[in-house]
């Protein structure tokens, strides 16, 4: 089995394709559009497979150089079952361009293509392809929700529980006031039985995320994640030795090395890996290492393979359901009463409807290599 031919394209897809609920922001920032860039392998037997990655409106042509240029011609003659060995040659070979970043989200999307091709030629779902734990798992549903008044917030998070979920994570990171405020109009509107979290994405220093975290304290907060940035692993470990909230981070980690400082000096309870960073191979090394230091995960956003993910691994949090690319997608995740479920289709089975990304195509044509 070998790798025929590689093809790429880059999308710029505003909100309003995707979100139809008004403004959609966090701490750092708004987003007024996604970039998908896609990959896909084709296997000399005719077999596909889909990878990809996003970003949050910026950086995109620069990751699909990459896969053009540098990571489609080293694929095209490989046997694609060979896709631990090609994750580490690809980042050997880009090292002196850096090893996260662009670097990793690239190589991400060709992993995650090949690990598809790999349990579509075996006919598996992937969470079977990758030795099955369990077939279900808890979902929590997360909104990025800080452009919200606190009234559009609470009925945010109130539908959410009407649908079935005893899990809710809402952004925090305004001011002082406004934060407590909003928590505890959450907080009062779900009751007491709700697990609540909240996402500050990178928004404090340390001094400062530990004011903030006591003042959550009366709200009984399952975690509090990237209260931090991510370099500040000492600021994490300060932070979570003076807290009982646990804290969660990991989606701005983009290599199984980065999680290491925070695994070996307790700074998080919750590792929180991104396929879309680390591709399924590092996402799975990410997972082994959690499990050996006794941490459960959760993996951050893209529910539909993380899914696949999740329940391949035995040291299962829960899932975070953010329908983000639910409309761009042919068969979104299945969650049914705050459990979500894999599907049983060979391979990870993410295929975006091609009819509404094509009028949102970056250049004139996709790339294609043979
Ligand atoms: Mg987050």
């Amino acid at each position: 089995m070998s790798v025929a031919r590689c093809s790429a394209a880059h999308y710029r897809v505003p909100r309003e394709v995707w979100w139809g609920q008004g403004r959609i922001g966090a701490s750092l920032y708004e987003i007024s559009h996604v970039e998908l860039v896609t990959f896909e392998v084709e296997t000399e037997e005719g077999v596909t497979g889909l990878g990809f990655t996003y970003t949050v409106g910026h950086g995109g042509s620069a990751v699909l150089a990459l896969l053009e240029h540098e990571i489609a011609p080293e694929l095209i003659g490989r046997d694609p079952r060979d896709v631990e060995a090609i994750w580490h040659e690809l980042h050997a070979k880009l090292h002196f361009v850096g090893s996260s970043g662009v670097t990793a989200v690239a190589v991400a999307a060709a992993d995650i293509a090949l690990w598809d091709v790999c349990a579509r030629t075996a006919g598996l779902p992937l969470y079977r392809f990758l030795g099955a734990h369990r077939a279900e798992i808890p979902a929590y549903a997360s909104a990025v929700n800080l452009a919200l008044s606190r009234d559009q917030l609470v009925a945010q998070m109130v539908g959410y529980r009407e649908q079935g979920f005893s899990a809710l994570k809402m952004k925090v990171g305004g001011t002082f006031r406004d934060d407590v405020e909003r928590v505890r109009a959450v907080r009062d509107a779900i009751g007491s039985d709700c697990q609540l979290m909240l996402d500050a994405n990178m928004a404090w220093d340390v001094a400062e995320a530990a004011r903030r975290l006591r003042s959550f304290e009366p709200f009984d907060i399952s975690w509090v994640e990237e209260p931090l940035p991510p370099h500040d692993v000492a600021g994490y470990v300060a932070l979570q030795r003076a807290t009982s909230t646990p804290l969660a981070a990991g989606e701005t980690l983009f290599t199984p090395h980065e999680f290491g400082p925070y695994f070996r000096t307790g700074a998080i309870r919750i590792p929180q890996p991104d396929v879309v960073r680390l591709g399924v191979t590092g996402w799975r090394r990410v997972a082994s290492a959690a499990l050996d230091f006794g941490l459960p995960l959760a993996p951050h956003f893209i529910p539909e393979i993380h899914v696949h993910l999740i329940c391949a691994v035995p040291n299962a949090l829960n899932l975070e359901y953010l329908p983000i690319f639910e409309r761009l997608l042919e068969r979104p995740v299945e969650v049914r009463g705050g459990i979500a479920r894999p599907g049983e289709m060979p391979g990870h089975d993410m295929r975006f409807s091609e009819e509404i990304l094509e009028p949102y195509r970056v250049g004139a044509k996709e790339v294609q290599l043979r």
